[in-house]
């Protein structure tokens, strides 16, 4: 008998382990299979076999596995292989993706075996209820529905609602998890008590399905077209990007493309951007799919997402499921479509911890080597995709006109240097937006103000003017020392003093902060005392409950004006809007990265977007100091394509993707001497191994987090080389480097295609 071995993907940080495996257990043992194994003195580890061979690894000491405690496979071939991929793409290891895909199979455990398969790898129980045989015909039911009407209301309604959850026709066989009732326990106590209701045990589903109500709708000519392209593009190649204006009905043609391949039995991965705020998609979607959908996101508790995925894991396929970027990990068997909703947006990377993947990346992998199809959708798709789609790589559709009679709204730049010197400027607000929102509530319309929080470096704004300080040769915020009163560029270095007055209208002071949200709301009630305002940041969102109070009392017209942050970009659908006012676009220019015109674009184009979504009535206000700076034209006009190709022709000029990748290096640590030493040091042996495409070791816009010091280095990855190859090198320098003694305590991170 020839012996076996298990190559075991750990929890860790580490690459997978080689195990025996006993005699007694190689019948029940396959790839994907869950093991525990033994690691250090006397922790047991849970893993998941990733190869099953007969070669003796060349280890001193050469461990057996402990037991199998999940023969079905938790990974399907597709997922390791996956995971592998991933692995080497983003420069981690297998163990932090299963990690991030199975969050509570995976807690070391230092009991005894058994112990340890019940607690982690089962499923928890939920009690379900239904009907008692002897209630199971129309006149038993009806007799015992009377019984209780007199005097026992709330058992009669608890019964209703059970009913109703079975829906009509399935009275007699339908089957209601007791959690999805909305009775109390007490009421539910009582009618088991009283055999009106049964009830069981079983292993807790997910979801729940119901016979669901499907809301209907007819697609213009222009939307049926664009479906037509879209199945004809999607049947042509891997990806397709459909590039869809704002408010154009791209969710109406996802719910079609999804609804297709639900009927072919296969399953459709559906990913948006975050969760707290798309209550408003998940109830349309809720209507097309009814319960059968399943949400899947990063707030659910790490149990219940394991539940998910092991149910989704027995699954052959037929489901939809919705969700956050970690949704991508899921085993979804038989996938034929994943859609990437707001594709651009950057919460799909993954920037801490590891992995640092981007869940729209990995779709598009996906695409190309498991043989789904990925359909990336956006009104401002993101250079990378419009780039693929551009030279022919992915199929490319284009919606260009508002569905109904949503126009586009006008849009006017208003100009706040001109308006501060004119002394038409009152709390940051210019005469002519002040006007629009004086028409706007008149006629009894609503307005959205953004006003983005500040970049992450300090910089220097004129309270009076709005203007900033830029780098004179790379365009980018100059960030603010305190010390010194200096303004430095992060890029080129170049630094000088702060001004004392503002170059631009000479009036204001600078100051190193801008002005935030809450301020806004202050000055902005003052101004207008007459109407009710609301803001929503990252504060109010921090609260899931004030979050949905604040835009449910928008969406009810019980708020005039709104103020908020990025958070007001993302895909809101709010009809009463008129006018949109977007306070300092030069907040949203000047920052110290090359994608700042780009998201500049896209955030100036979505959140016009949300005025006007139903009448032709909308009228967006951009107040910057550079009204003649082209992105802010670009973004003005809504031309897109001029912006892209503009920045296309700078990304490349400069060595910035998608013409280059970049691999970001990361050094922490509590001194800033040593962790300045240690990325010297490693600077030096990359360029040694690489050669041209490593910056300097330099300290990033924050380069001092609570008493940790941070310094980067970045590597450049151009086209002609390859970049497994420098990646390959890349860990050979950090090996040497964490072996070396005197950066031994240095913390290294490695994020690949960084976004910030
Ligand atoms: P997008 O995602 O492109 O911004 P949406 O899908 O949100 O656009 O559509 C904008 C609005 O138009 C929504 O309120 C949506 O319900 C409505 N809508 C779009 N297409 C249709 C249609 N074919 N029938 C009815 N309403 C539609
Ligand atoms: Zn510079
Ligand atoms: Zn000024």
């Amino acid at each position: 008998m020839e012996r076996l071995f298990a190559d075991v993907i750990l929890p860790l940080a580490i690459a997978p382990l080689t195990f025996e495996v006993e005699e007694s257990m190689s019948d029940n043992i396959v790839v994907g299979s869950g093991v525990a194994v033994p690691l250090g003195e006397n922790k047991i580890y849970p893993g998941i076999v990733k190869r099953l061979h007969h070669n003796t690894p060349p280890y001193k000491r050469l461990r057996t596995v402990a037991a199998i405690v999940r023969t079905e496979p938790l990974a399907g071939i597709g997922q390791i292989a996956l995971w592998e991929w991933m692995a080497e793409y983003y420069m981690c290891t297998e163990g932090e993706i299963m990690r991030a895909a199975l969050p509570s199979l995976l807690k070391p455990s230092a009991e005894n075996d058994d112990l340890f398969s019940k607690l982690v790898f089962s499923l928890g129980r939920e009690q379900m209820l239904r009907l008692p045989k002897g209630l199971r015909s129309e006149a038993a039911l009806n007799e015992a529905l009377e019984s209780l009407l007199p005097r026992r209301k709330a058992q009669y309604k608890a019964m209703m609602e059970f009913l109703g959850l079975c829906g009509e026709g399935h009275y007699f066989d339908g089957e209601v998890p007791r959690r999805a009732l909305e009775a109390s326990t007490p009421i539910i106590a009582k009618l088991l008590e009283g055999g009106l209701l049964e009830s069981y045990d079983r292993e807790r589903t997910p979801h729940y399905e119901s016979t669901s109500f499907r809301h209907q709708t007819t697609l213009s000519e222009v939307q049926a077209s664009a479906l037509g392209k879209l199945q004809e593009s999607l049947s042509r190649h891997r990806t397709t990007l459909l590039h869809g204006i704002t408010g154009s009905g791209k969710t109406e043609l996802y719910i079609r493309l999804v609804e297709a391949t639900l009927s072919r039995g296969e399953s459709v991965l559906y990913l948006i951007p975050e969760l707290a705020l798309t209550e408003q998609l998940i109830l349309r979607l809720r209507a097309a799919f009814g319960d059968g959908l399943v949400v899947y996101h990063s707030g659910m508790t790490a149990r219940a997402r394991t539940e998910m995925y092991i149910k989704l894991s027995r699954s052959e396929g037929g489901e939809i499921v919705v969700g956050t970027r970690s949704a991508i990990l899921l085993p979804l068997n038989n996938l034929g479509l994943i859609i990437v909703d707001e594709e651009h947006d950057r919460s799909f990377k993954q920037e801490d911890p590891a992995p640092r993947f981007s869940a729209r990346d990995v779709a598009v992998w996906m695409a190309h080597n498991l043989g789904t199809r990925t359909l990336l959708g956006s009104a401002t798709p993101s250079l990378e995709s419009f780039y693929n789609a551009y030279t022919g790589r992915y199929g490319y559709v284009w919606l260009g006109e508002r569905f109904g009679s949503g126009a586009l709204p006008t849009v006017t730049v208003s100009n706040t240097i001109k308006s501060a010197q004119r002394g038409e400027r009152k709390g940051h607000i210019n005469k002519e937006l002040r006007d629009a929102i004086d028409t706007a509530l008149a006629e009894h319309r609503q307005v959205m103000l953004f006003q983005n929080r500040r970049g992450f470096a300090p910089y220097v704004e004129c309270p009076s003017c709005g203007w900033s300080a830029r780098c004179p040769h790379c365009g980018v915020a100059l960030t603010y020392y305190k010390k010194g009163n200096r303004l430095r560029c992060n890029l080129c270095g170049h630094s000088e003093d702060t001004p004392p007055r503002c170059p631009a209208c000479q009036q204001g002071v600078l100051e190193p902060q801008g002005f935030g949200t809450e301020k806004i709301e202050e000055s902005t009630q003052e101004l207008f005392p007459q109407a009710r305002v609301a803001r929503l940041d990252g504060d109010v969102a921090a609260s899931a409950q004030r979050l949905r109070n604040t835009i449910r009392s928008f969406e009810r017209g019980e708020t005039d004006i709104l103020i908020g942050t990025g958070l007001i970009t993302k895909g809101f659908d709010f009809e009463g809007v008129s006018v949109v006012g977007i306070l300092n676009a030069d907040n949203l220019l000047c920052r110290p990265d090359f994608r700042a015109e780009e998201r500049a674009f896209q955030t100036i184009v979505q959140i016009t977007g949300r005025a006007g979504r139903t009448d032709d009535k909308g009228h967006t206000i951009i107040q910057t100091s550079q009204p003649e700076n082209h992105t802010i034209i670009q973004a003005a006009k809504g031309d897109y394509r001029a912006m892209a190709l503009c920045q296309l022709r700078d990304r490349e000029a400069f060595g910035y993707p998608p013409f280059t990748r970049l691999v970001a290096i990361t050094l922490k640590h509590t001194s800033a001497e040593g962790v300045y030493r240690g990325a010297r040091h490693l600077a030096a042996r990359l360029k040694e191994l690489i050669g041209r495409g490593v910056s300097d070791a330099h300290a990033p816009a924050v380069s001092h987090i609570a008493d940790t010091y941070i310094m980067e280095i970045i590597v450049r990855i151009h086209r002609n080389e390859s970049p497994a190859d420098t990646k390959g090198l890349i860990r050979e320098a950090l090996r040497e480097f964490s072996r070396n003694k005197l950066y031994g305590r240095i913390a290294v991170t490695v994020n690949v295609d960084p976004q910030g």
